[in-house]
């Protein structure tokens, strides 16, 4: 049932777009500055090293001024180093926050903010350098597979680089490659496999170091043993910084710190697992759901 409520298919057809129009971490800022519709103010200042408290303030939103809101006065708040899980329909508006926070698109009316300051008034350079974001199916570039790091922290030292392959354990993926982190992949990595792809794009952004990170939790199935590594690379991603997932496994779900449940371009529930467990509304009765479907699944199978 959470499967069905897909991948973050704005936000990712817009970010590949991007990717694929850039040859370096630098460019990205220079893509998104000529192409995005979100420009620098003129008072824009660098947002300082941020701790990654984000707060919506009555945010509505429209792609299109002829069109209705796709978000309606949505607020909500997050302490620095908090995961939050957005869970909702296709259609729900779960891409658009993630496309307001990245600032692809600035809000319509109300405000967002980061560390107290208005997005508004911080350069999207500064806002953008200290965001990391991975979508389910990994951008790679054509290079090899410490260049497709490096697009995360060109500064890195070599034992930087390392470190982060061994933190998501790449470096077991590494070792299997003929040359090493000298290997070259092929755009859209087609030596690596699905799981593979994913960790190296772990490893990009655990170098580049992100206070607040944004993922798009994979659906495609890899088999148990990558799948094994990959939750372990997960958590070692996650660990200090403020987290925006989209998630599709419960487990995931329920280990947020916040639940922000996404209808109709509505914050329709938020809490944790437990207070909306409470509430019984629409969030404990899907999970409830979900909960039953595995169940009659275990009794159908034994
Ligand atoms: P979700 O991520 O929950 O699937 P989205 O945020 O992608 O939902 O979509 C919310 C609404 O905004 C949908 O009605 C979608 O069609 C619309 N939408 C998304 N991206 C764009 C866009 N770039 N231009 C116009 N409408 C869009």
């Amino acid at each position: 049932l959470w499967r069905f409520w897909g991948p973050l298919s704005a936000l990712s057809k817009v970010y590949s777009q991007l990717l694929s129009a850039m040859a370096s971490a630098e460019r990205i800022f220079e893509v998104l500055d000529t192409d995005s519709e979100v420009k620098n103010s003129s008072n824009a200042r660098a947002l300082p090293p941020i701790d990654g408290g984000v707060e919506f303030e009555h945010v509505s939103f429209r792609y299109d001024d002829n069109k209705p809101n796709v978000l309606h006065d949505v607020s909500f708040k997050v302490k620095p180093g908090q995961r939050v899980a957005l869970v909702g329909p296709t259609g729900a508006g779960k891409s658009t926050i993630v496309n307001l926070l990245m600032r692809f698109y600035d809000a319509t009316d109300g405000s967002l903010r980061i560390d107290g300051m208005d997005v508004k008034n911080a350069t999207l350079e500064s806002l953008r350098k200290q965001m990391g974001i991975v979508l389910q199916d990994s951008f790679i570039f054509a290079g090899t597979v410490e260049q497709n790091m490096r697009y995360g922290n060109e500064e890195a030292t070599d034992e930087q680089l390392r470190k982060a392959g061994e933190s998501v354990r790449l470096d077991r993926v590494v070792a299997q490659l003929s040359d090493g982190y000298a290997t070259e992949v092929e755009e859209r990595g087609s030596k690596l496999s699905v799981g593979q792809r994913q960790l190296l794009a772990f490893g990009r952004v655990l170098l580049s170091d992100p206070r607040i990170l944004i993922l798009d939790e994979a659906t495609s199935s890899v088999d148990t043993e990558t799948e094994q590594h990959i939750q372990e690379a997960l958590q070692t991603l996650l660990a200090g910084r403020t987290a925006f997932i989209i998630a599709h496994r419960l487990s995931t779900i329920r280990d947020a710190d916040l639940i922000l449940v996404v209808q109709d371009g509505r914050i329709a529930e938020q809490g944790s697992h437990e207070a909306l467990m409470k509430q019984s509304g629409l969030y404990a009765n899907l999970v409830l759901t979900q909960l039953s479907m595995q169940e009659s699944v275990i009794l159908q199978t034994s």
